[in-house]
């Protein structure tokens, strides 16, 4: 996969889970509301964020250029954060009902952590592929 196709692959990915976090809220008579797909690039230890605030899942870039494929457990994770907030019941972050959801909703792995291998070059490539974006970004807006 090249690094754009990996990036439309985890945008599918997120976009996946969303859809099985909406049919599995339809039960409880609920309307998911679908995060936001975000991706940033930081030395940061975390390699996912669930941003209640703004509906935003957000994604360290070089966690998945180094973790490729495996980085699909973040994206679950983090989803999984908001199925279980939308929920609203009042569980543990981390806990049954937010394991129930990645196990059984989702069928994944029911990891709490991530423990891939990132270089430093996966981060200085995240930051100057972001930085790209950006100023493509800012050109389409000037047009
Ligand atoms: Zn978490």
């Amino acid at each position: 996969m090249t690094t754009l196709e990996l990036i439309c692959w985890a945008e599918e990915r997120h976009k996946y889970y969303c859809e099985l976090a909406a049919e599995f809220l339809i039960n409880f008579d609920k309307v998911f509301n679908y995060p936001r797909f975000k991706l940033f690039a930081s030395k940061s230890r975390y390699a996912g964020w669930a941003k209640y605030g703004e509906y935003l899942c957000e994604y360290n870039l070089s966690y998945l250029l180094a973790a490729k494929e495996d980085y699909e457990q973040t994206i679950a994770h983090e989803v999984a954060h908001f199925c279980k907030r939308q929920l609203k019941i009042g569980a543990k972050s981390h806990g049954e009902l937010f394991m129930f959801i990645l196990e059984d909703v989702f069928h994944c792995l029911a990891n709490r952590y991530h423990n891939y291998q990132r270089k430093e070059e996966h981060i200085t490539q995240a930051k100057l592929l972001l930085k790209i974006v950006e100023l493509n970004e800012r050109r389409n807006d000037g047009v």
